[in-house]
């Protein structure tokens, strides 16, 4: 509960000064411009007055009960004040301070020693390194921050990792008018967790759309189960940054060189049903048409325009981010035809032209609202010299303020003439863009939430597999940190009931006759050794082998080139007329792990033209990951060519997910290639890796 915190019914402020350049001076300036609700208490040992407030010498001086105190002194005195803090019975701590786990080991120390002191009182810590919070609340208006950007009251609350990304958020709402609800920004994150303000953002009624920025998620399973559960009921939109970085070192194995710390924020963002963004300006966008407008109910849009070319623009951007253009129903058509002007283009996008004034565009809005066919309209209004704009954007404004359809508006126009014309449509609550991209974006993230809210529940499938052979298997491997003998990965494919290309493991050449007796010409013959990771690039896989004399070749060919190793082999059944893919998994901290599925071949080393998912899988998930793929039409066949067999694919998927989710030991796998054959063939793995975890 952080009540206390956004909420608070008192705020002192330790390091109050009459310095105007100070923190502590600033924070109270900002509780006073915005009137804060409750009593302000300076704590300054030098001065008996701050800012006209009576100051203390210290907290347990001050008469009354304490909710919230900011701190901003030298980070050493920060464990003496909290301990009065403590004993005073103070719910939350801000530390605006910094000098703690930013600055190395002596800095890590202070900052677990400050929320030791505060837990043992029952206190919490927000920050240290922080700008604070705010909330615009007219029941509380605290602005227990330092920053600038004036508050005013709105539905979108923000949760910044950096102050700097969280003031660009406010500054550019509020340079539009548009308000916002609560403010934070968390600094280090030493107790009070951006999950726990994401947690009290979802309950706070008056919250309708949460925007996040997050540079590095602390609690990855946290946040996917507080922002599942948030976006059911509201909108969390983010901003991911860093995703340039090295994130999880790039390992020898295909899935592991291709998964980095972004890749999973992409897969626990796309479980949760969090809206990702990868620019601030389009984030915000979303947020202004989230703030105001209703969800979409389908991907069935309709573009009206008084001018051509920004229309095709508009097109463009939805049909590529996956939006329909509704067809007109013919009740509209006609009634549009009635309506404007003989050159009108009554379709999709709707051109009422240049010279259509309030009750023809007006009109035009009217009747697509009615239209059953249509979810959501984008207008975009160029202001013509020769029409009553104002009057336009009087009857616009009318209409979007009651409207039951998500409209948003492109205004073609010089400001310092028509600036009227701006303000009458956006205080309808009407988003106002100037660039019909923005629009449609902004567009396209409120239906992809309208998909979020109306996803099926997923449906998790739970196979029946040999989980005690598969531990034996995992077992002997322990800690090992090593690849897996491929027999040992075949056999714990076996157990989770994965199909495998008939395969014998023989220590040498000696045995070929063991591994030929159960096998079918042709034959594949592999070195196994941990010490050749990439087999054929070594040299390492002989194929079509038809026949004992060529395997015997084969055995010595192979016992030449890798002698040093004393490797073992593995003899395989040659399979074909397969389309390759890839699975992998790959274990990350804190969170489940993740699934992987593309085209294998030049497609994966190339394209990185693969899809991940968090286990466990559903089959929703399994078969969205085999849609989601750019090659999905190879699988799919082309040119007559009969599909692969995708079901049997998704059953893969999801057994692999299940192995993944069992074991946790296991760091990556990685099936490459699985063979797809044609639909109701099934599918076979003929090459495996698996790494366990070192110690
Ligand atoms: P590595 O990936 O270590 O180089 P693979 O076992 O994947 O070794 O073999 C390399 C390639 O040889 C595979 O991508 C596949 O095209 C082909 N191949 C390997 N085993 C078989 C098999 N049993 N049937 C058909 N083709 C195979
Ligand atoms: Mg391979």
């Amino acid at each position: 509960m952080l009540d206390g915190l956004f909420k608070p019914r008192s705020v002192a402020i330790i390091g109050a000064s009459n310095n105007p350049l100070s923190i502590g001076h600033i924070v109270i300036q900002n509780l006073v411009d915005h009137n804060f609700r409750g009593p302000i208490y300076p704590i300054n040992p030098k001065s008996n007055c701050i800012k006209s407030f009576k100051a203390y010498p210290s907290i347990s001086d001050v008469p009354d009960e304490i909710d919230l105190v900011n701190i901003s002194i030298k980070n050493t005195l920060v464990p003496i004040v909290l301990e009065e803090c403590g004993k005073k019975g103070v719910k939350f701590a801000i530390v605006h301070t910094a000098g703690f786990k930013e600055v190395g080991e002596k800095g890590r120390e202070l900052e677990k020693q400050i929320v030791e002191i505060a837990h043992k009182h029952g206190m919490r810590i927000y920050g240290p390194n922080s700008q604070g919070i705010q909330n615009s609340d007219p029941e509380v208006s605290v602005y227990a921050n330092f920053t600038f950007v004036p508050q005013i009251p709105g539905n979108i609350s923000i949760v910044a990792q950096s102050g700097g990304v969280g003031e660009t958020f406010k500054l550019q709402l509020y340079n539009i008018g548009k308000g916002t609800r609560m403010y934070s920004s968390f600094g280090n994150e030493a107790d009070v967790t951006m999950n726990e303000i994401i947690d009290y953002y979802g309950q706070d009624e008056d919250t309708k759309v949460i925007m996040t920025h997050i540079e590095t998620l602390k609690d990855p399973a946290g946040f996917l189960e507080v922002a599942s559960r948030v976006t059911k009921k509201k909108p969390i939109l983010a901003l991911k940054t860093g995703r340039t970085s090295e994130g999880v070192a790039a390992v020898a194995s295909h899935t592991g060189s291709l998964i980095e710390q972004d890749t999973l924020a992409d897969a626990i963002f796309e479980k949760s049903g969090v809206l990702r963004f990868h620019d601030q300006q389009e984030m915000i966008e979303a947020a202004i048409a989230f703030s105001d407008q209703p969800i979409p109910k389908s991907d069935k849009i309709v573009i009206v325009t008084n001018t051509g070319g920004p229309a095709i623009i508009a097109v463009d951007e939805c049909i590529s981010r996956g939006l329909q253009l509704a067809e007109l129903s013919p009740d509209t058509g006609k009634a549009l035809g009635e309506l404007l002007f003989s050159e009108a283009i009554v379709s999709n996008p709707v051109d009422v032209i240049a010279t259509a004034g309030a009750k023809e565009y007006g009109g035009t809005v009217e009747l697509l609202l009615k239209d059953p066919n249509i979810d959501s309209l984008i207008l975009n209004f160029v202001t013509p010299p020769f029409v009553d704009c104002e009057a336009v954007a009087r009857k616009l404004g009318e209409i979007g303020s009651t409207a039951d359809k998500p409209i948003v508006c492109i205004i073609l126009t010089i400001e310092e003439k028509f600036g009227k014309v701006i303000r009458l449509i956006r205080e309808s609550g009407v988003p106002v863009f100037d660039f019909p991209e923005s629009a449609s974006k902004a567009l396209a993230a409120m239906i992809k939430y309208g998909q979020v809210l109306q996803r099926e529940e997923p449906e998790y499938i739970k196979y029946d597999c040999d989980t005690a052979k598969a531990k034996d298997i995992i077992a002997r491997h322990s800690g090992s940190g090593k690849f897996l003998p491929q027999a040992d990965v075949f056999d714990l494919l076996g157990c989770y009931g994965i199909p495998i290309a008939k395969v014998v493991r023989v220590e040498n050449k000696d045995e070929h006759k063991k591994a030929a007796q159960k096998l079918t010409y042709p034959l594949v013959l592999k070195v196994d050794s941990e010490d050749v990771v990439h087999k054929s690039d070594a040299g390492g896989v002989i194929l079509d082998i038809e026949d004992e004399s060529a395997l015997l070749k084969a055995f010595d060919e192979m016992a030449g080139k890798f002698a040093q190793y004393k490797p073992a082999f593995i003899v395989q059944e040659q399979l074909t007329d397969g389309r390759e893919v890839i699975i992998g998994s790959k274990a990350s901290e804190g969170v489940a792990p993740m699934v992987m599925f593309g085209l294998g071949g030049v497609f994966v080393e190339t394209l990185k033209d693969v899809q991940f998912r968090l286990a466990p899988l559903s089959r929703q998930d399994a078969d969205n990951m085999i849609t989601a793929i750019k090659g999905y039409p190879i699988l799919k066949g082309t040119r007559g060519e009969k599909p692969a067999d995708i079901d049997k694919l998704a059953e893969v998927l999801i057994r692999i997910s299940q192995l993944a989710g069992d074991f946790p030991e296991i760091e990556e796998m990685d099936l490459n290639p699985v063979f797809a054959f044609e639909e109701g063939k099934g599918v076979a793995v003929v090459d495996a890796r698996l790494k366990i975890l070192g110690k």
